[in-house]
């Protein structure tokens, strides 16, 4: 049994999870969440919140000026008896496991981290600029907090979208680009994707080889994935996560000559109109009020706030349009299963994700509906539908630390 310690870096914040697993506990789903939780504002006085085995969030404050200070306190929490995770020195951690927004075109599956692949993730710092620097720094933060032998391992975001084929990966401009800059459709939250499939399998005790499904993370990001066989074989994220579904801030899809044109007209440069269209955009754009789904469903209902319902209409509207590619480009799904913080929590969004679909013969239990929120997982359309659709929450940690424990001791990946 391994206990892995799973880290999550951003810009502000930390989450985190340290799970117990092994191959025969990943296989029957009898992995041990010791605890997780995220350390907010680090670089200040932070806030922690806690969650032990019995689910209960406890918060409390440090000051944690950097990352680094912000690990070593973790570790050092983690491994005292207040924590009640029953681990008791440093050497009780026996991997680390590190979500890596971009792997660029090298990395297909996760990986141990040595010398070369730090070098790697490096390199790729120029296509995520926002993201690959501050996985960097956890990386080397664990290090720091438990010494070089600990086995780290990067998990990366777009690894699961490598079986993407060219035609779907490619733009349309003019090939040279691909060639010299690696302009190409990358796709982010694979890790999420790769989950809320496998739980899904796991569920309808299908083989992986004859499974068509599309899964939709509806976060503060928002993403689709196309899923034959097994594999990724599209989604609407693309070289950044700013294209394809409306999202809390960014645009999704727009059409490209409105960069130069909005900094035209707005006298900006294009990095700031980049800006615009990544946090000043999609559901906060529209409405003008909030980027939080759950306050503008309770805006549009309470007030009738004309802008908030057309957030809510463009956001449905787009999440739909992409679920009809990808019946197309599949010719056809078992089912839509959605996942993230919207899509696990809100009947209302589903519904009319859905609405519109019974063509595709997807029709919506509404009682079924409803009673899936709160992390609970389950079928929601008709007995009769030819499409199902689902919601199965996703568990990116989880994910993390079975591959982990996978690469640290040579077996299969999944
Ligand atoms: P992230 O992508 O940052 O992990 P989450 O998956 O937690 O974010 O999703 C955050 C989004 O989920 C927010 O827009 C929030 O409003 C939305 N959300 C959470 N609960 C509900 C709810 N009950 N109804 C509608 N939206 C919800």
């Amino acid at each position: 049994m391994m206990n892995v310690l799973v880290l999550n870096v951003g810009s502000a914040t930390l989450k985190f999870q340290v799970v117990a697993t092994d191959a025969d506990r990943m296989r029957d789903d009898r992995d041990v969440r010791l605890i997780r939780g995220q350390i907010e504002r680090i670089g200040g006085e932070s806030v922690i919140t806690l969650r032990g085995a019995d689910g209960i969030a406890r918060t409390r404050t440090a000051p944690l000026r950097d990352l680094r200070t912000a690990v070593e306190w973790l570790v050092a929490f983690i491994t005292s008896p207040e924590s009640g995770t029953g681990l008791t020195s440093r050497s009780d951690l026996h991997a680390v496991g590190h979500r890596v927004v971009h792997g660029g075109e090298q990395f297909q599956r996760s990986v141990a981290i040595d010398r070369a692949v730090l070098h790697a993730i490096e390199d790729t710092i120029e296509l995520a600029p926002l993201h690959n620097p501050h996985n960097l720094r956890g990386i080397e933060a664990a290090r720091a907090a438990l010494g070089a032998t600990v086995p780290q391992v990067a998990v990366f975001d777009t690894a699961f979208h490598h079986s993407m084929p060219e035609y779907a990966y490619l733009y349309a401009i003019p090939y040279p680009l691909y060639r010299r800059h690696k302009v190409r459709r990358y796709g982010f939250h694979g890790t999420s994707h790769r989950s809320i499939a496998y739980r899904w399998r796991t569920l309808t005790a299908r083989p992986r080889a004859d499974v068509r499904i599309i899964t939709l993370h509806l976060g503060n990001g928002c993403s689709a994935c196309a899923i034959a066989g097994g594999e990724s074989i599209d989604t609407s994220m693309g070289f950044t996560p700013l294209e394809g579904l409306v999202m809390g801030t960014r645009s999704g899809d727009i059409d490209a000559a409105l960069l130069d044109y909005i900094a035209a007209k707005e006298g900006l440069t294009l990095p700031q109109v980049e800006a615009l269209l990544n946090n000043q955009s999609g559901l906060l754009g529209i409405s003008g009020l909030t980027n939080d789904m759950r306050d503008l469903l309770a805006e549009a209902q309470e007030h009738d706030d004309r802008r908030a319902r057309l957030a809510i209409e463009i956001f449905c509207y787009r999440a739909r349009k992409y679920i009809g590619a990808y019946l197309a480009a599949m010719g056809g799904a078992d089912a839509i299963v959605f996942a993230g913080g919207i899509g696990e929590n809100s009947p209302e969004i589903r519904r009319r994700i859905c609405d519109g679909l019974q063509w595709a013969g997807l029709h919506v239990e509404p009682q079924a509906n409803a009673m899936l929120v709160d992390g609970r997982e389950g079928c929601f359309s008709t007995t009769t539908s030819t499409l199902a659709a689902w919601v199965v929450p996703t568990d990116e940690e989880l994910l993390i630390a079975r591959d982990t424990v996978r690469v640290v001791s040579g077996l299969e990946p999944a």
